[in-house]
């Protein structure tokens, strides 16, 4: 997929925050947390379909002539249209802890992928396969207890409000930028 949109190819890993900065921090940045993934949200579903253009949650298409939801079609309120064809997406949403505090995270397709080494099509197939489709899959929950260097997206927040959960742009557990 083509996830150029949110390039990571240049973050630098120079502003370094830890996890009770990025909560007190009013400005908007990108950041790296060095944490560890101390739980997954297991309530939260794990994957979600998504549009091949925008990668938006995509929703079922109501047809509003004959009011009946069509099956092999998804409106994206992203790109505004009707599409046909649906991506199987990641969206992991993780509890992280420092040595100063802990948040939440979400970690998306890219992401996700490239630490377990399969696609959420493959990983959703493999559940459904085994049974398992209502259980959450083993090679996620064996993320839980790793450390990583987290970027994230921070925006800009105030006294008032602070989000509950940050976006991830790049997870690496790399020794060279972690140490
Ligand atoms: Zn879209």
């Amino acid at each position: 997929m083509n996830s150029k949109k949110i390039s990571s190819d240049h973050i630098p890993f120079d502003n370094r925050k830890t996890v009770s900065q990025l909560l007190t921090s009013y400005e908007e940045t990108r950041c790296c947390i060095y944490a560890i993934i101390c739980a997954l949200k297991i309530e939260v579903p794990w994957w979600y379909l998504g549009c091949p253009g925008c990668a938006k949650k995509v929703n079922p298409y109501l047809n509003p002539e004959t009011e009946e939801i069509e099956m092999d079609k998804f409106s994206c309120d992203g790109c505004e249209t009707i599409v046909c064809s649906i991506k199987t997406r990641y969206q992991v949403h993780c509890k992280v802890l420092d040595h100063t505090g802990t948040t939440s995270f979400v970690m998306f397709d890219k992401e996700v992928s490239q630490l377990i080494h399969k696609s959420a099509y493959e990983l959703l197939e493999q559940q459904v396969q085994f049974n398992s489709g209502n259980e959450f899959p083993r090679e996620l929950l064996a993320l839980e207890g790793r450390e990583f260097v987290f970027t994230v997206n921070k925006p800009e927040t105030s006294k008032n409000y602070t989000p509950s959960t940050f976006y991830v742009v790049n997870v690496t557990d790399d020794h060279a930028k972690i140490l």
